[in-house]
């Protein structure tokens, strides 16, 4: 038994905002109470001055395995996570092999349930990822698939899309798409604007994704497909996003969904201009008013999803040029920290809000056991300080491409508990 007392329990998904303690039990919530004390032999956790709350979920991670382990595996990437007080994360296909098969699923889904947190995994699409012919849905979902996604790889054929749409509709799981048309894109990973001419190269222009999104809302509403907008970059995309929430709404639907990226709350093209490839990800980090129309967007439940798009990659790698780097920076250490400096501190959102997209949200979209702090939900907690500070570095992913390395951020996690176990510990 674990006895966590004093802490400030925050429960988006009883909407509870309590000092409570919370008694764990065969790796299980058994109570929510005030003054909870407990005769038999138990371990005791004082959260006092803390915030207690649902173990986060990431619905947006690279580990890069199999395929690409110089950057990340499945093993790292999971401590990584639980250091950031995530216990749950759902990972991308984009490894090699991509998740198009039942072998490579069934792999991840067994190297991951070795590790201290939840692993979960979308399937690709597309065969190979190559946007041409569907993967069999149904043997993956019976491996244990949680979605699909190509993402990295915009599904630039429509009529294609469509059949996934009614596909997956269908089958009541989410599709989560990267929306960024490669037509219209010059060099991946640097805003068309301000950041490209800095550098004296093309870039990836706003309309890129807008455009797709467009696209792709509309099918969406068409076929009652569980959308998911990922890494949302543009304030019109967001407006996209706000209109169809609302239609979908008129039709009786709660279909459609969006992600945020801590970098696109936190940063924008300037920070490329300043840390170069360290800051190169896809889509590209845009402008202020971009960003402010995300936490907007955020605010008011347009985005309903906080996914930081973990995409580790090696030194050699990121020190290439700007057009050759890959795109992508590490995301799982610092989620919550920028969650708490960006959101919470500088815009006025409360922990609540903050927790609802960064645990209850993206677990209800993915179907996931997660999310909560009822009675007789797996005991998957963080235990965040959010008055402390720190340093961002020392990283336990393999890789450490972040723009925010050495950077004082607020917000510190004191332990995450996943199934009962304390699995990080500051
Ligand atoms: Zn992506």
């Amino acid at each position: 038994m674990l006895l966590i007392k004093n802490g400030l329990v925050i429960d988006p998904s009883q909407n509870l905002c309590e000092k409570k303690d919370i008694l764990i039990k065969n790796k299980k919530i058994e109570w929510v109470k005030s003054k909870i004390t407990v005769d038999a032999e138990c371990d005791i956790i004082d959260a006092e001055n803390c915030i207690v709350a649902p173990g986060l979920v990431d619905v947006h991670v690279h580990f890069r395995d199999p395929g690409f382990t110089y950057k990340e595996d499945i093993e790292t990437g999971a401590r990584a996570a639980a250091k950031g007080g995530i216990t749950s994360v759902v990972l991308m296909a984009n490894t090699k092999p991509a998740g198009d098969n039942e072998d490579t699923i069934t792999y991840v889904i067994n190297k991951g349930g070795k590790t201290d947190i939840k692993v979960y995994t979308c399937a690709a699409v597309t065969k190979g990822m190559a946007g041409k012919e569907l993967t069999d849905m149904d043997a993956l979902l019976s491996c244990g698939a949680v979605g699909f996604t190509d993402d990295g790889i915009p599904i630039t054929d429509a009529a294609l899309l469509e059949e996934a749409f009614w596909k997956t509709a269908e089958r009541k799981v989410p599709i989560s798409l990267h929306e960024e048309d490669p037509a219209l894109i010059m060099n991946n990973g640097i805003n068309k604007g301000k950041a490209s001419a800095h550098f004296g190269i093309g870039g990836s222009p706003r309309e890129a994704e807008i455009s797709l999104i467009a696209r792709d809302l509309e099918l969406a509403l068409k076929t009652g497909a569980i959308l998911n907008i990922q890494h949302i970059s543009t304030k019109e995309g967001v407006e996209l996003v706000r209109e169809a929430k609302q239609k979908a709404a008129r039709l009786g639907r709660n279909t459609i969904h969006a992600e945020a990226t801590p970098h696109h709350f936190s940063l924008t093209e300037e920070a490329a201009i300043q840390y170069g490839t360290l800051a190169k990800m896809n889509p590209p980090l845009r402008e202020e008013a971009d960003r402010l129309a995300i936490i907007e967007g955020l605010r008011d439940g347009t985005i309903d999803i906080i996914a930081t798009d973990h995409a580790p990659h090696s030194r050699e790698e990121k020190e290439r040029s700007v057009t050759e780097a890959p795109s992508g920076i590490i995301g799982l250490e610092t989620a919550l920290s920028l969650g708490v400096t960006k959101l919470v501190e500088e815009n006025g959102f409360t922990h609540m809000q903050l927790l609802q997209c960064m645990s209850t949200n993206p677990a209800k979209m993915y179907g996931l056991d997660a999310g909560t702090l009822a009675a007789g939900a797996p005991a998957d907690i963080v235990i965040y300080h959010p008055k402390k500070t720190w340093t961002a570095g020392n990283y336990l992913s393999k890789s450490s491409n972040s723009p925010f390395t050495r950077q004082k951020l607020q917000g510190v996690v004191q332990y995450t508990i996943a199934d009962g176990k304390v699995v990080y510990r500051a």
